[in-house]
């Protein structure tokens, strides 16, 4: 058995029996860690008001005598009111309770009463909520902030109370600290148990506020610990590829480009040739708004990873954007001399089987493919850049197989994503990757003009497209979303494209919907690029990185139904080329949430300015993209009002691991204890 006091079963704790254990159990109470980590959502407030200061309104608790005998009134057959007068220091109140005919022989003139309920000023009135008896009440509410417990239906709020209190005062004084007392004392913080005691039964609300500071570093200090030693483990149980890089050819390479490239394309390349040139294998996110440059800084590694002599791997999540893919690359690398070859579900039989042979005997230098290359059968003769596109469309375990298609160093690994994260949920998700931010766009990009229109105003925005249409450019429509409801959605894309047909009977309006086949949605796309296709009608399918420069209007039904980051991939369909483009959104959102979206993408064009105002409305868990990377409910840390503590949580990780502090100083023994009863050291996959 543990000495630490905080490991050992709450059976014992004035108050939990077995059987009571069981159903603590049950809540996922079993030590005494468990039960004081069973943190409040709120406090009631039982602390004694002054009346003469108190606002009319205010929910109040004040102490009194009971002056009068009870009078009863019947209000109808169910209902009934109960008053007493009480002297309250020098007022005489009155205090009548709802429904709650059992008081009437307990309110006995003289009695001393603890009132909490609404304060009517101008009647000199409370309406009581909750009252207690003061003369024969030992644990009283009296002056207290008392927590609540979001508890099953068969707890009570008071039993729970009694036994936190209980366990509080049990072991108060072996609480032991895990932290190290000088990083205590230079945050100023809350000793542990100072913290359990004041997050359930603060003293006012400044304790409280304390001791949540306290455990909200706790919180996030151990995931971002968790996160550092992850990735320290990754790199040394991964060696990488130490190889030089080129960087007179590399730079002959960027100056013949026909654009020069933006500061920040700049800062994160040299971020990504910096890992590549260090014997760990490289773990990178690079985030950059749409139409940021990711695909030419991709060519760079790609060409980079080729001048010292290995094979590169761009996977991608459709065909489409494969085929867009190896057009751009073959543009900017096959004039250097470079291989590059195209790998997915469409080829024949032999032609796949002739890529094949060419990988694994070295004969290609860059394959661009979708989930096709990681099939078993797919072998290279010596990989060593894997990049992904759109990283949050595969998953964890798709992105790992790429990593091992690897000799005896693993690849470096690059994983692109269109969909900007703010820094808080960029450290927190993906913490234990580096991540490299495109926070600029090229020069002299056209602002996408939006505009929001209700629905009733949809005459005025076919006239809008035909004028498009006409000036030869072309308009994709999205259709309303229907929640859970792929037929729906499909239905509604079919009845759109009626309705659109039938309007432009000179124009030719394309369908795309996922329940086409991938070779049917290809030749519509194919269509669409080339414009044959002037009007395209579509479900969210078309949503990642298709590009069609001449396409200048994006219309979205619903559009309050979309996130915002959402919202906002869609619109990067467009304003691709060098034409003005439009974004209209068809939209009569009845919340406030869904007023705001509409208002946040008139204003802004910026990714970045959308992801942190998306997360503003919504939190962090349903930000587009990071679900399925893990973002963990936090029981305490608020990503967006915590996010200093964040910042500093995170770089003490960084520091005191990759120092090997940690394992160097006695003084964070315990600590290092905690992270192993976590389960932090035991043997994890890579990626995450
Ligand atoms: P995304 O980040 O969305 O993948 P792309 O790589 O497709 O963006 O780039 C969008 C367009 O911008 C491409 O046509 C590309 O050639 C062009 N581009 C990239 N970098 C620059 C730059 N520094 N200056 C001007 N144009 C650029
Ligand atoms: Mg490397």
């Amino acid at each position: 058995m543990s000495d630490n006091v905080l490991e050992k079963h709450i059976v014992g704790v004035k108050g939990i029996g077995k059987q009571k254990a069981l159903k603590f159990a049950e809540m996922g109470i079993n030590t005494l860690e468990d039960l004081f980590n069973y943190f409040p959502y709120r406090y009631d407030d039982f602390r004694i008001k002054d009346l003469t200061v108190a606002n009319h309104g205010d929910k109040v608790t004040v102490e009194g005598e009971i002056y009068t005998e009870p009078l009863v009134k019947r209000l109808s057959n169910k209902r009934n009111l109960i008053s007493v007068k009480v002297v309250v220091d020098s007022l005489i109140i009155t205090a009548t309770w709802f429904n709650r005919m059992f008081l009437k022989n307990q309110l006995k003139r003289g009695r001393k009463i603890l009132l909490t309920g609404k304060w009517d000023k101008n009647r000199l009135q409370i309406t009581v909520a909750e009252s207690e008896f003061l003369d024969n009440s030992t644990n009283s509410k009296k002056g207290n902030l008392l927590p609540v417990y979001s508890l099953p239906q068969d707890f009570k709020q008071n039993g729970f109370r009694n036994i936190m209190n209980n366990a509080l005062i049990q072991c108060y004084h072996s609480i032991d600290d895990f932290l190290p007392m000088d990083i205590i004392q230079k945050y100023k913080l809350y000793n542990l148990r100072d913290a359990y005691r004041g997050i359930h039964f603060p003293k006012d609300y400044q304790d409280g506020k304390l001791a949540r500071r306290r455990l909200v570093y706790d919180e996030l200090l151990l995931y971002q610990l968790r996160l550092q030693i992850y990735k320290m483990n990754n790199r040394q149980n991964w060696p990488g590829i130490a190889r030089k890089i080129d960087r007179e050819k590399i730079n002959i390479f960027v100056e013949s480009l026909p654009f020069k490239l933006t500061e920040a394309q700049i800062r994160v390349l040299d971020e990504i040739l910096f890992d590549m040139e260090k014997d760990y294998a490289m773990n990178r996110l690079l985030q950059g708004d749409v139409g940021s440059g990711k695909t030419v800084v991709a060519a760079v590694a790609l060409y980079a990873n080729y001048l010292s002599g290995f094979q590169g791997a761009l996977m991608v999540p459709t065909e489409i954007l494969a085929e867009q893919h190896l057009e751009s690359l073959r543009t900017l690398l096959a004039p250097l001399g470079l291989e590059i070859a195209l790998l997915t579900g469409k080829l024949t039989t032999s032609n796949r089987k002739n890529v094949l042979a060419q990988l694994q005997m070295g004969i290609v230098d860059i394959v661009v493919g979708t989930h096709a290359l990681i099939q078993e059968d797919v072998y290279f003769k010596n990989l060593g850049l894997v990049i992904t596109d759109e990283q949050h469309r595969f998953g964890v375990e798709q992105r790992a197989i790429l990593r091992r298609k690897g000799n005896d160093k693993t690849p470096d690994v690059l994983f692109m994503t269109a969909t900007p994260i703010p820094r808080t949920l960029a450290i927190t998700a993906f913490g234990d990757m580096d991540v490299s931010t495109i926070d600029e766009l090229p020069l002299g990009r056209k602002k996408i003009e939006t505009y929001w229109v209700k629905p009733d105003a949809f005459s005025r925005v076919l006239e809008f497209i035909d004028k498009q249409i006409n000036l030869g450019r072309q308009a994709y429509v999205i259709c309303p979303l229907i929640e859970e409801s792929d037929k729906l959605d499909v239905q509604n894309a079919i009845d759109i494209h009626a309705l659109l047909s039938d309007h432009f009977p000179n124009f030719r309006v394309g369908l795309l919907h996922g329940r086409l086949s991938s070779k049917e949605k290809d030749e519509v796309m194919t269509q669409f690029k080339d414009n044959k296709i002037n009007i395209l009608v579509s479900t969210t399918v078309v949503e990642v990185g298709v590009n069609v420069p001449n396409a200048t209007v994006m219309v979205i039904y619903d559009a309050e139904r979309f996130g915002l980051a959402q919202l906002h991939q869609l619109r990067g369909r467009v304003g691709r080329g060098s034409n003005q483009s439009y974004c209209i959104l068809l939209a009569d959102p009845k919340s406030e949430i869904g007023k705001e979206r509409m208002r946040v993408m008139v204003e802004t064009n910026d990714g970045f300015e959308i992801a942190r105002r998306d997360l503003k409305l919504r939190g962090p868990g349903d930000l587009f993209g990071v679900k399925q990377s893990g973002v963990p409910d936090f029981k305490l840390a608020d990503l967006i009002n915590d996010y200093r503590t964040l910042e500093v949580a995170r770089s003490d990780a960084e520091k005191w691991v990759i120092s090997g502090e940690l394992w160097k100083n006695s003084k964070w023994n315990k600590l290092l204890k905690k992270l192993k009863q976590l389960g932090v050291f035991e043997k994890q996959t890579i990626d995450g």
